[in-house]
């Protein structure tokens, strides 16, 4: 291989990761203005905003709180990270008063050691790929750990207790797992399989998670996620 050859391929990869990396950033920059507006001016994104509880269109699932969907499933923070369901920021910063309520039918459990999450097993959800299928519910506890806001009838080392659609399940928070790194206020919701032995897989492996777009009925626009048929009736006189 000649000098020149090497030298152009060389260029073409380093351009080829450029534009990647600016393209990942630019995203990563317009989601983190859509949410610092959002925060600033809530009232000026209503039309986007879900509601806990609400059914959209013929989704089998209800939205789990209040809010604004701005990062989803897949989504990139950082190389090599890859986000296992949807982060949706409730109004405002206030933690503790944005309620977080079940999406579907089914079997809540908080292991003992679980300060600000719940996971809720569902049985022939239509859609899902598998009969059995649950949803998991995270930061529901204060940026510094010390105060859990999932209700009180789910203390630690509640197993199987069945739940209806629309149940409260707690509250909003800015735990992150790390008291020195609070998160923005928001909920992480995500859809996980099962393991074969009918427990829940890891979480954290987006392998084992599925995108809640479908079950939550909402659809992806400039960048972020909406109701769209929500947003049909509130623009339409
Ligand atoms: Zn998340």
């Amino acid at each position: 291989m000649t000098l020149l050859r090497r030298s152009v391929i060389f260029l073409s990869i380093g351009a080829l990761l450029g534009v990647g990396v600016w393209g990942w950033q630019a995203n990563i920059w317009r989601k983190i203005q859509v949410l610092w507006q959002w925060q600033r001016s809530p009232d000026d994104w209503h039309t986007f905003a879900i509601q806990a509880g609400q059914r959209c269109g013929n989704a089998p699932m209800r939205i789990p709180t209040d809010g604004l969907i701005v990062f989803g499933w897949g989504d990139s923070f950082r190389p090599g990270h890859r986000h296992t369901g949807f982060d949706i920021f409730g109004p405002g910063e206030q933690e503790g008063v944005v309620p977080v309520v079940a999406a579907y039918d089914g079997y809540l459990t908080r292991e003992p050691t679980w300060r600000s999450a719940v996971i809720l097993r569902h049985e022939n959800v239509p859609g899902a790929p598998a009969p059995v299928i649950w949803t998991y519910y995270a930061h529901m506890a204060s940026a510094d750990g010390e105060t859990s806001f999932i209700a009180p009838e789910f203390p630690p080392g509640t197993y199987n207790r069945f739940v209806k659609a629309g149940t409260l399940l707690g509250y909003q928070g800015r735990w992150s797992g790390n008291p020195r790194q609070p998160t923005g206020l928001h909920l992480h919701f995500s859809v996980v399989e099962s393991t074969p032995a009918g427990g829940y897989a890891n979480e954290t492996v987006l392998e084992n998670t599925n995108d809640p777009a479908p079950f939550l009925g909402v659809e992806k626009q400039s960048g972020i996620w909406i109701c769209p048929t929500q947003q049909r009736e509130t623009t339409q006189p």
